[in-house]
């Protein structure tokens, strides 16, 4: 449940949604996952806009990254018959105000293991020397981040988690290279890098390896923190980020369902006129949508201008069925606005 403090000066165009204390938080709450941020900004962007090209390509590496992710969950369950364990996938912590995000973490009574998958195919090489990652692929050399740096980041920043939660629970991790077309070439030895293949042997392994049980050996409690603790990267702000004027994007209400910017208001619902897909709560959307590109208060204006709506009054109407308390009666009516997040 999310607030937003909408302050009405008595008709005029100044509807805004100002940012109460704790705006982070919400703000934070109601970004959408990266994947869905970029799918609506690419939506939105001109095909021959000049950012068009990078989102898309930010968008198909985060879609290779969630394959991949999924290829590893899914090869855990050949595990689950030898071993008792816990799986959780995308979780993100903080430590110090810096946060940091694990592809996924095995919980066992006797340990735990964080495993960083990475989907890139191609001639994978490791320069254990000058820690450079190199991907060769059609001949084209590309220097990339290396991801046994973000192993041992996120090991040690899980570790100083633990330890401050109380939580003597030894941890190990692993690289998993998920891409069938990776051909891994120097392998550090100071890091276990592996294929997708050798991820139940690994765990297997690294299980054992660990004493027979912790002295906090209580996954549930652990599973249960680490649930509590887990939060949403922010991704939104899109526009910011990219350095995309807001009066770039195409105009519009955008439809979940057929992913294009083709709803229209009648007089009950949002219907959209492509696939016919109908819903009355889409404003919650559309602000949702709005938040995650910018962080210029919303006015009236501004989001009759967003969505290509004509109608002030339905605008205002939209504002005002999102608050459920209203502040000052008259002249500076102020409302406190809640939107009930859904993830997506
Ligand atoms: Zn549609």
């Amino acid at each position: 449940m999310l607030s937003y403090l909408e302050k009405c000066e008595h008709g005029s165009e100044s509807t805004v949604w100002e940012q109460p204390e704790g705006y982070r938080n919400a703000e934070t709450a109601m970004s959408f996952d990266k994947i869905e941020g970029f799918r609506r900004l690419l939506e939105r962007l001109p095909v021959h806009h000049p950012k068009h090209a990078v989102i898309a390509e930010k968008l198909g590496k985060a879609e290779a990254g969630i394959r991949g992710e999924d290829w590893l969950v899914n090869k855990l369950e050949e595990v689950e018959p030898l071993a008792e364990f816990e799986v959780m996938a995308g979780v993100s912590l903080t430590v110090d105000e810096t946060p940091f995000q694990m592809d996924c973490l095995v919980l066992a009574a006797n340990c735990a293991l964080l495993l960083e998958s990475k989907n890139i195919r191609g001639r994978l090489s490791f320069d254990e020397k000058t820690g450079e990652f190199t991907r060769e692929e059609d001949g084209i050399v590309t220097v990339m981040p290396n991801p046994v740096w973000q192993l041992k980041k996120n090991l040690r920043l899980l570790n100083e988690w633990l330890a401050r939660h109380q939580f003597a629970v030894p941890i190990a991790g692993a690289v998993v290279m998920t891409s069938p077309k990776a051909l891994l070439l120097n392998v550090p030895h100071n890091c276990r890098v592996i294929k997708l293949q050798q991820v139940p042997d690994t765990v297997l392994e690294l299980l054992k390896a660990a004493p027979v049980k912790s002295a906090e050996g209580n996954p549930d409690r652990l599973s249960i923190a680490l649930k509590a603790a887990n939060q949403s990267f922010i991704h939104n702000r899109l526009c910011e980020r990219f350095s995309i004027p807001f009066s770039d994007l195409r105009r519009g209400v955008y439809c979940p369902s057929c992913r294009t910017l083709s709803v229209k208001r009648d007089r009950r619902s949002w219907r959209c006129a492509k696939c016919g897909h109908a819903d009355a709560r889409l404003h919650e959307d559309a602000v949702h949508e709005y938040v995650s590109f910018t962080d210029e208060p919303l006015t009236n204006r501004r989001l009759r201008e967003f969505w290509g709506l004509e109608s002030r009054d339905v605008a205002y109407r939209v504002l005002k069925s999102l608050s459920s308390e209203k502040r000052n009666q008259n002249k500076n009516r102020e409302y406190i606005v809640n939107i009930q997040h859904q993830n997506s």
